[in-house]
């Protein structure tokens, strides 16, 4: 139990009780309240419509021995949708703000006059947009249930095929019931 202490050290006890420095920072950290600007350089997010979105899908790379709606493919169409989803919600906070200013903005009538249709029109699109994202929810439902890419109508359910997907992967009916559903429509409507 021979601790040998060479040299005895001195404890130095630099410790210089320094004074905790009292820099109150200002109220200046407040929290930046989260809002979806649009002008940022959000280039890539931004949402160009449905058209321009489903450009962007690149083509699935068909295994010849591949099962159709196998894991992989699943995998394909989910990130398909979630990422359209994700921009559809973006552009939804960002019309919403939109419309929000508009009518702060016009008070005047014959200002608001001018601004009507295009107002108008940001609104149906919003709704147009509404109306996709629900499909798109429930695509995702779908896939989940393995439902997805068989047509659902109950006399049919053949494979909808993955191109036929790829350029509308929210739809829920192989190509003939949807050109029937259409042809019926018609005859109803008109
Ligand atoms: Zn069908």
């Amino acid at each position: 139990m021979a601790t040998k202490e060479k040299t005895k050290t001195n404890k130095k006890t630099t410790k210089k009780s320094t004074p905790k420095k009292t820099t109150r920072k200002l109220a200046a950290k407040k929290k930046p309240t989260k809002k979806v600007t649009p002008t940022k350089k959000t280039s890539k997010q931004t949402y160009q419509g449905e058209e321009a979105f489903l450009a962007t899908i690149e083509p699935y790379k068909l295994n010849k021995k591949e099962k159709y709606m196998s894991a992989k493919q699943k995998k394909h169409f989910l990130k398909i949708l979630e990422r359209w989803k994700q921009l559809l919600q973006l552009e939804q906070n960002r019309t919403a703000d939109k419309i929000q200013n508009n009518s702060n903005h016009f008070a005047d009538e014959s200002d608001r006059a001018t601004h009507e249709e295009g107002f108008t029109l940001e609104i149906k699109t919003r709704e147009r947009e509404r109306r996709l994202l629900s499909k798109i929810d429930q695509s995702i439902k779908d896939l989940d249930n393995h439902d997805y890419g068989f047509c659902m109508n109950p006399n049919c359910g053949v494979e909808i095929g993955i191109r036929r997907l790829e350029a509308r992967p929210t739809a829920s009916l192989c190509i003939d019931c949807k050109t029937l559903e259409e042809i019926t429509e018609k005859q109803q409507y008109g």
